[in-house]
């Protein structure tokens, strides 16, 4: 009898297969196009087990926080819920520290800020091998929007040294494009006028500078640039953006779901466009109840957490992400065995309360905003009441932008109660407000 069993053997592979699947192969030490899902759980479970020992011996806080386990007892996927979780407390508090290395082996440290927080800002570490591996997965899932010979413009912050700028552009090289490191596009115009000059094949960016660039590059009547497909990562995207970015730039856009905390890569969606692949083979995530903390049946909403499984700087497990999503059942038309995660539906306690038992959320107002065609961005301020008031600064494309068009696009919002007294501030300036990163409502001091 041969070894062969026809049964198991993967799926041959189009040359449409997700590029991913081949990467990921070849992690779990397979020769394969493509891997089953049985060979990914015993990759999984292994270093679960090892990850756990480490940050047990090497990291201050998991050797309290782990006490009493032991990760030899770890014999399934699912004896991962008895870990405790990790949480962005516990991460900001930092003691005892959750490092696992000496300060020494650590090559970047990124600070994270949280809007409406006092304390100190969550820092992450990562060692040379960790952003490597990030470097990695970017030149790997970039392969879904981009193609060797492409130029491919990077609209996020790229100065400094491993932040995700950097990380792209060398990740770009590796898989034989051409990076143009274009930078947060504070002045979206003259943004737009480099893209005009470099044409590049793909962008990539965060959604709302993305498309602040995309509005420039066509305002004034000047021809559309065209553009095959762009990468959205960072933060959320409204439905209104990108149809408004794909009718600019006649573009297929592709979506990445990461955070700094996951080592900024998490997952891309391929061109069937119905969730994220994970980057299964150093992140293993699960969907639990945010009340209860228990794991949802298969394909049920919740809260996202996440456990490295190859960090060895900051191990972070069974870490409490905020934000709600679930995992797709059922495998993607592209025929990859990797897991997929759904858009995200909105984040743990977003948004600020509306007094009548609704929250409203930065989301709602991007989806009724960026539908206007000469909005840039808008930054908004919520007080609460009562009455609660809401104000507006506005950014838009010179001679685009109108007061009323606004206040009946919010007006036909099904997320904003009629009668929210509202205010707004326009600026004709076109200029991005913010920097890059997750956008929030933000909530004034009662006078
Ligand atoms: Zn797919």
């Amino acid at each position: 009898m041969g070894k062969a069993c026809i049964g198991q053997q993967p799926v041959t592979m189009t040359d449409t297969a997700n590029p991913l699947d081949a990467w990921t192969a070849g992690k779990l030490g397979l020769a394969g196009p493509t891997f089953r899902r049985a060979d990914l759980h015993d990759h999984q479970l292994a270093a679960l087990r090892a990850s756990v020992a480490w940050a047990q011996q090497h990291s201050p806080f998991y050797r309290r926080h782990l006490a009493g386990i032991d990760a030899n007892e770890l014999r399934r996927i699912a004896d991962l819920q008895r870990l405790p979780f990790t949480t962005t407390d516990d991460l900001r508090r930092h003691d005892p520290p959750l490092l696992a290395v000496s300060q020494s082996a650590i090559s970047h440290v990124v600070s994270l800020e949280t809007s409406g927080t006092s304390g100190p800002p969550k820092r992450l570490y990562f060692t040379p091998e960790e952003q490597a591996a990030t470097r990695d997965f970017f030149a790997h899932g970039m392969r879904l929007p981009a193609r060797p010979g492409d130029r491919v413009a990077i609209l996020f912050p790229g100065a400094r040294p491993g932040s995700v700028g950097d990380l792209l552009a060398a990740a770009l090289e590796d898989l034989g494009a051409t990076p143009i490191l274009a930078g947060w596009p504070a002045d979206p115009a003259a943004t737009a006028a480099l893209l005009r000059r470099e044409r590049p094949d793909v962008v990539a960016g965060a959604p709302v500078a993305t498309l602040a660039v995309a509005r420039h590059s066509a305002a004034g009547g000047q021809a559309p640039l065209a553009v095959r497909s762009v990468l959205l990562s960072a933060d959320h995207v409204a439905g209104s953006l990108r149809r408004s970015l794909a009718e600019l730039w006649g573009c297929e856009i592709f979506e990445h779901y990461g955070m700094t905390e996951m080592g900024l890569g998490g997952g891309v969606d391929c061109a069937a466009h119905a969730g994220y692949h994970l980057r299964e083979h150093e992140l293993l995530v699960e969907i639990v109840d945010p009340a209860s903390g228990a794991p949802v049946l298969p394909g049920q909403p919740g809260e996202v957490v996440f456990t490295t499984l190859q960090r060895r700087g900051l191990p972070l497990l069974r870490y409490r992400t905020g934000d709600l999503s679930r995992l797709l059942p059922g495998t993607c038309a592209c025929g990859s065995p990797l897991a997929r995660l759904a858009r995200l539906s909105g984040r743990l306690g977003a948004g600020v309360d509306l007094g009548d038992g609704r929250r409203l959320t930065i989301a709602d107002l991007d989806e009724a905003l960026f539908a206007l065609p000469g909005i840039i961005d808008f930054t908004a301020t919520f007080q609460s009441g009562p009455p609660p008031a809401l104000h507006l600064a506005v950014s838009y494309l010179a001679g685009r932008g109108s007061p009323t068009a606004i206040r009946a696009a919010l007006a036909d919002s099904p997320a904003l109660p009629s009668g929210l007294p509202l205010t707004l501030t326009l600026s004709s300036a076109g200029r991005l407000h913010g920097r890059s990163g997750k956008r929030t409502i933000l909530e004034a001091a009662r006078p």
